[in-house]
């Protein structure tokens, strides 16, 4: 299988697209689209908790749950991480706000990075699979906050996306040259 990966890099820290499983990433944390009863359910959420085993669910359980456009930690079990940070993003038409609330999710997982100190985070793309947030408006959007993140102080030095499909992947790719281009030219 093909392999498609970009960097770019940001003062101290590198910002990685790469198209794959997020369970086969090597990082401190790894980012779940959870829903807000941690209750586990199909995409990125199955693959995470089939391949990291039941502690994570037990760890899950012991939480409760989490509010739309915030995240939680609880340890990896079997995967390659030292946390997984469940965020919970807006479902697409049901929230209002939703931009704001997907913000938020991806900034609610920077923020524990921060606060355990993490060097490497992988993110899905939050909400743009069972909440159908369409990838055309959520790409900018995961971009947008995570480049505004790291262009400050951050213990972050690698910050990852990972894209379940080609054309995920593609869309994401050029939603950063987009993204790029324009605050260049601003
Ligand atoms: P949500 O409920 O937040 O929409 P989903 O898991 O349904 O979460 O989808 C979010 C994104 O994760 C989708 O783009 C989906 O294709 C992708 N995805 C599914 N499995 C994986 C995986 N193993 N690694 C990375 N991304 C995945």
């Amino acid at each position: 299988m093909d392999i498609f990966m970009s960097t770019y890099k940001f003062l101290g820290t590198t910002l990685v697209l790469l198209r794959g499983s997020i369970v086969d990433v090597h990082v401190d944390a790894i980012v779940n689209a959870a829903n807000s009863a941690l209750a586990g359910g199909g995409g990125v959420d199955g693959a995470i908790h089939r391949a990291g085993g039941p502690l994570i669910m037990e760890e899950c359980r012991k939480v409760g749950g989490c509010l739309t456009g915030r995240a939680v930690a609880t340890s990896a079990g079997r995967l390659d991480a030292k946390y997984i940070f469940h965020a919970v993003g807006p479902i697409y038409g049901h929230h209002r706000d939703a931009e704001h609330l997907l913000a938020s999710a991806y900034e609610a997982c920077l923020e524990l990075a921060e606060q355990h100190q993490v060097t490497s985070i992988a993110f899905p793309s939050i909400s743009t699979g069972v909440y159908g947030y369409p990838l055309k408006e959520a790409a900018p959007i995961a971009l947008q906050t995570v480049i505004d993140h790291i262009k400050k102080s951050t213990s972050l030095q690698q910050v990852m996306f990972v894209l379940f499909s080609n054309d995920d992947y593609a869309m994401y790719e050029q939603t950063l040259v987009d993204l790029l281009a324009e605050q260049h030219n601003n």
